[in-house]
């Protein structure tokens, strides 16, 4: 069976598959807003897109995938943010980038294969509000600010199942802030900024256009870097989290479709993956609740990126996922019972441990196709059916970590190898190299365990407290004893 998804547009569980002959499959998600550290809010979409990311690359093989995900480093909140730390929008944006880089390493997301920024294609935005300005769906009020005629695109909230009249003005069409463009200057409310004048609140940041200095408006910088990265191609899915929707997706739609008016075959987005939102203790994340978290807040209480990353992909992508602290320790122990899981198989077909940590890594390393899924199949067929983590997660951990055979315990360490680190992207650690005991130290708890078995406990504990000495210390178990420091 290949890999369903729900999509927005129909509404519906469809397969993906790449739909262009050369069988790439183009994928865009919308990325931060660099003005300060992405939460964990954030991360709860980006992670999820990186399991998508990572299932298809199973499905379709790493080659076929093209992967691109915008940075805005120019918006409302970019530049007041920018201004009141005193700092060049340029460099204010790279120093959250650059963080923003850093915490999807830590979580383990593959980069996309492409990052284009928004300044940086500032002339692809600009050639493609000139082309919505030719064809007539678009027009410059007297401010210099260009607006997108709503009422041209006939199609308009068909993503959002939105009609025309229900729409409420677009005031919040800058990622979340309102647009501070001459109300009355648009011809009807639903119409939205493409460019917006300059103003003196803008401080420096304001660039040339043929409609008078100004900057983009948001939903425009998504539409021109799909058109320049894909080349003007459809694309065979877009993601953001589900408040993108509207009004963000369905204007890059309009804006899209429109600037292709002449082009009968096109359409934007073949496929629309929306997740739902991250909310702590049943509420909005938000700053003025102080439950706003992001990577460096969960660090410091001692919960690693794989426990967080295993948190926010534990709920089902289209249901909002309630964040707790209580929750992320659950997480905690399911990557300590995963990760033992992994060395009890790598012990088993590696034969020695000394020998597991080098075949784990290997594998780790394979590609998909190369491995075997052993008795994790169900877990990948349950993730197949629009992205089923908890399902996949609950097929995981009904797998008992006891392999009958060697043969079986590589077959099913390759498929755990590959459901867990290649497709959910749980980093487990590898498996510990074993201690190296030195002879007498290993002589010294032999006859510590003979003495005890000839219940001599006296000499027993004797020698227990040579060792101790020595900085070792036994750890007993029913048929044998393991060697530890102290
Ligand atoms: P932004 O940096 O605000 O442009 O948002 C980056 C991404 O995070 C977008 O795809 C948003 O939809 C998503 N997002 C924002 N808040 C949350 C949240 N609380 N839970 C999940 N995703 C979110
Ligand atoms: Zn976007």
């Amino acid at each position: 069976m290949p890999l369903r998804l729900h999509n927005t547009l129909t509404r519906a569980v469809e397969p993906v598959a790449p739909a262009d002959a050369d069988g790439v499959f183009r994928m865009y998600c919308c990325g931060p807003t660099v003005w300060g550290p992405a939460h964990i809010g954030n991360f709860r979409t980006f992670v999820i897109q990186d399991v998508l990311r990572r299932a298809l690359e199973i499905e379709l093989g790493g080659v076929k995938i093209r992967h691109a995900r915008n940075i805005t480093d120019v918006d409302d909140k970019t530049i007041r943010e920018s201004i009141a730390a005193g700092k060049s929008l340029a460099d204010f944006t790279a120093q959250w980038t650059e963080k923003f880089r850093a915490d999807c390493a830590a979580l383990n997301l593959l980069p996309p294969q492409v990052e284009p920024g928004a300044v940086v294609h500032l002339p692809d935005q600009i050639a493609l509000i000139a082309r919505l300005v030719d064809n007539g769906h678009a027009y410059r009020a007297d401010d210099g600010s260009v607006y997108f005629k709503v009422s041209s695109f006939g199609k308009y909230g068909a993503l959002s199942h939105l009609k025309l009249e229900e729409l409420e003005t677009q005031n919040d069409n800058s990622a979340g802030h309102l647009n501070q463009a001459d109300e009355y200057s648009r011809e009807h409310v639903a119409d939205f900024a493409l460019w917006k004048a300059r103003k003196p609140e803008d401080g420096p940041n304001f660039w040339p256009s043929p409609w008078g200095e100004g900057r983009p408006g948001w939903h425009i910088e998504c539409s021109a870097m799909i058109e320049k990265v894909f080349d003007g191609r459809t694309i065979d899915l877009h993601g953001g989290g589900v408040d993108l929707m509207f009004p963000h997706h369905e204007n890059e739609i309009a804006q899209s479709c429109c600037a292709h008016a002449g082009d009968a075959g096109y359409a934007f987005a073949r496929h629309w993956f929306h997740s739902a939102h991250l909310l702590v203790d049943g509420r909005k994340m938000s700053k003025s609740l102080g439950n706003m978290y992001t990577l460096a807040d969960i660090a410091a209480k001692n919960f690693s990126a794989t426990d967080l990353r295993f948190a926010l992909i534990s709920g089902h992508y289209r249901s909002p996922f309630n964040f707790t602290l209580h929750g992320l320790g659950a997480a905690k122990s399911a990557v300590q019972k995963l990760d033992k899981h992994l060395q009890a198989l790598a012990l088993r077909a590696a034969g020695e441990p000394g020998k597991a940590k080098e075949l784990v890594a290997r594998l780790k390393k394979s590609a998909p196709e190369a491995l075997r899924w052993g008795r994790f199949a169900a877990a990948w067929e349950v993730l197949q059916d629009d992205l089923n983590v908890p399902g996949a997660l609950g097929e995981i951990f009904k797998v008992e970590p006891k392999a009958a055979t060697v043969e079986q315990a590589t077959e099913d360490l390759e498929g755990l190898v590959k459901i867990a680190v290649g497709a959910l992207g749980l980093d487990l650690p590898l498996p510990e190299e074993p201690l190296a005991v030195p002879a007498e130290i290993a002589d010294l708890a032999q006859q510590r365990w003979e003495a005890k078995q000839a219940r001599n406990f006296a000499k027993a504990d004797e020698l227990r407290q040579e060792l101790s000495a020595r900085g070792w210390k036994a750890l007993d178990r029913k048929d044998g004893y393991d060697l530890a420091r102290e």
